[in-house]
């Protein structure tokens, strides 16, 4: 039998890189990226299906309702959201599912699957922060301070996670984040919890 699949709870203010650092992992088959459903609007370039599920509040209120939805947060106005539907059957496969998510989330997933694997992804700082977010020009200085401020306030929970990078050199910072993986896959507390509790997500 396969063994189940790690699932990878990732968490990280908006611009810290962690987009690219995710993208490296996932070329990695092993790996599945549990797209989420938004309601906020897609930027340029974001694919539907792809990048995320861009569906209406109504849409969204109709999933949890029907308990549809793994976790859920508000974050600058717009739901975001991890739909069930798949998270547990790549588990199964033996895939490590990669829930890129925001702290509120991450916070509800760690209450319902304690043998995920929490890791936050700092800035080195937050004016390196601010510099990323401007460069990458696709939001107004308005949505920027925003946030910022959220970057702020994300940043205070991340001694809640397992593991914490520091993305200040990218090719570091992936480095690091295989580490992880490949420990806790060895790891023999996580392979006991496998067993005893891995039916609750
Ligand atoms: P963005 O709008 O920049 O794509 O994402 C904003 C924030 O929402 C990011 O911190 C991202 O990690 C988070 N996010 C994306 N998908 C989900 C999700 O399914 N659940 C939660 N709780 N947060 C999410």
């Amino acid at each position: 039998m396969k063994n189940r699949g790690l699932l990878i709870i990732v968490s990280a203010p908006s611009g810290c890189g962690k987009g690219t650092i995710l993208a490296e992992i996932l070329k990695d088959k092993a790996y599945h990226f549990s797209v989420s459903a938004t309601t906020r609007p897609p930027r340029e370039g974001e694919i539907d299906g792809v990048n995320y599920h861009f569906i209406s509040k109504a849409e969204f209120e109709d999933i949890i309702e029907k308990g549809g939805m793994l976790e859920y947060a508000t974050y600058c106005d717009n739901y975001y959201g991890t739909p069930k539907q798949q998270v547990e059957g790549m588990l199964d496969k033996g895939k490590n599912v990669l829930l890129e998510i925001e702290v509120q989330g991450a916070m509800q997933m760690r209450e319902i699957c304690p043998e995920g694997v929490l890791i936050f992804i700092n800035p080195p700082t937050i004016s390196e922060l601010q510099r990323r977010l401007k460069k990458r020009g696709t939001e107004s200085d308005e949505v920027i301070n925003a946030r910022i401020e959220q970057a702020r306030k994300e940043m205070k929970y991340a001694n809640e996670y397992d593991y914490i990078i520091v993305n200040d050199r990218l090719e570091k910072a992936i480095k690091d984040f295989k580490s992880i993986i490949r420990a806790e896959e060895l790891s023999t507390k996580k392979n006991k919890m496998k067993k005893t509790e891995a039916e609750s997500c």
